[in-house]
């Protein structure tokens, strides 16, 4: 056995990428992304990165870079010493014996090992998931909770640009029927142009949602992702029996577990999946095999990841046969720093799979240390 894929460090860094504009959620709003990178170095020399990433703060789903960094350094860490990287499967395992929930730090950690073990061998990630059916995805735009006026502009600036053909709009901070108003207006300035998505995040109770959500089928919107909270899973299931559109489980679907009953009630006809959100590649890749197994499309979404965690989804979304509804990995076009020393490539309104070893990713040492937080 070789002894060079013996874990010998485990090193955390927070840092705060600025980005080009604020983003707004229903809930919150940021304009600096706090990133946790995990650097998990072998005995052999070889150094993998992982991203531990949340939009915007603990409001989605619990955690945030500080807990993250709590959890990695003082219950994971123990647990990787000394063992080997390309034993990802008992490693996590045994960290989920330590930690019981925190997916989005399992996440990091587990893709952190992934690049190590890939940099190691010498070959992409994608080929440790099975190989890519796939070497790019188009990529969806995410537009904030600001007046028609200005996420039309912005969305048409971007359309100009021919960098995206699909726009995601947050909902959910305004009251209802102001909010619908609002994307209406949106969805007839884009109508013919460019596909129009709406993301609650989770917002509206199931009676609202049923008595508004109608009228953006009407409008023209094309997805409605997660309108009610993410254990409802049966409002969910009514929801997506009522509405002529695709209806999109986010907040309801982190595990198999998840995406198995969500499959069984009929309750989503898309499965947002991401890396961060469900522990890393090879549980979004079991969920996205249940998702085919019972014809629901899967989404390579985003918690808004540097190019790191960015590369980690694309990585993803390529090896998975299900992941075939698109993507809205603009992680890195949302930043106003290149954390990379070589950016991603966005062409034609893809992300395209990068080329060397591991994630194909390195990250700018200079950049960390400017954004690193004390
Ligand atoms: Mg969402």
């Amino acid at each position: 056995m070789n002894d060079d894929l013996r874990i010998d460090r485990v090193e955390t860094v927070v840092v705060d990428v600025p980005l080009r504009r604020p983003h707004r959620f229903a809930r919150a709003a940021m304009d600096a992304q706090p990133v946790l990178y995990v650097f998990v170095r072998t005995s052999g020399g070889v150094t993998g990165t992982g991203e531990g990433v949340v939009p915007a703060g603990p409001w989605w789903g619990g955690e945030s870079v500080e807990t993250m960094q709590v959890i990695v350094e003082r219950y994971v860490a123990p647990v990787l010493l000394g063992r080997r990287v390309d034993e990802v499967g008992p490693l996590m395992r045994d960290v989920t014996d330590v930690v019981a929930a925190n997916l989005f730090a399992k996440a990091a950690v587990e893709v952190a090992l992934h690049d190590a073990w890939a940099r190691a061998l010498g070959v992409p990630v994608h080929a440790l998931l099975g190989g890519a059916v796939r070497t790019s995805v188009p990529v969806t735009w995410a537009l904030g909770t600001e007046p028609a006026p200005v996420v039309v502009e912005e969305a048409l600036a971007k359309l100009d640009a021919g960098l995206h053909g699909t726009f995601k709009l947050k909902m959910g901070a305004l009251d209802p029927a102001v909010d619908v108003a609002r994307v209406e207006a949106v969805a007839d300035k884009l109508a013919g142009v460019a596909g129009v998505r709406v993301d609650l995040n989770a917002r509206w109770d199931r009676l609202t949602a049923l008595t508004h959500l109608p009228r953006l089928a009407e409008a023209g919107v094309e997805m409605v992702e997660q309108p009610v909270p993410g254990n409802e899973i049966e409002a969910l299931a009514e929801i997506n029996a009522r509405l002529p559109i695709p209806v999109m489980a986010d907040e309801s679907l982190r595990t198999p577990t998840d995406a198995l009953r969500l499959a069984r009630l009929g309750a989503a006809d898309v499965f947002a999946v991401k890396t961060t959100k469900c522990g890393g590649l090879r549980a979004s890749l079991e969920i996205a095999a249940v998702g085919a197994a019972a014809g629901v499309p899967t989404h390579g979404a985003t918690s808004i990841e540097s190019p790191v965690g960015t590369a980690a989804s694309l990585h993803f979304a390529c090896a998975a046969p299900g992941a075939t509804w698109g993507s809205e990995l603009f992680g890195p076009l949302l930043m106003a720093e290149e954390m990379a020393v070589e950016p991603l490539r966005y062409a034609d309104g893809h992300l395209h799979l990068p080329a060397g070893p591991g994630l194909g990713v390195e990250l700018d040492p200079d950049k960390v240390r400017a954004f690193r937080r004390d």
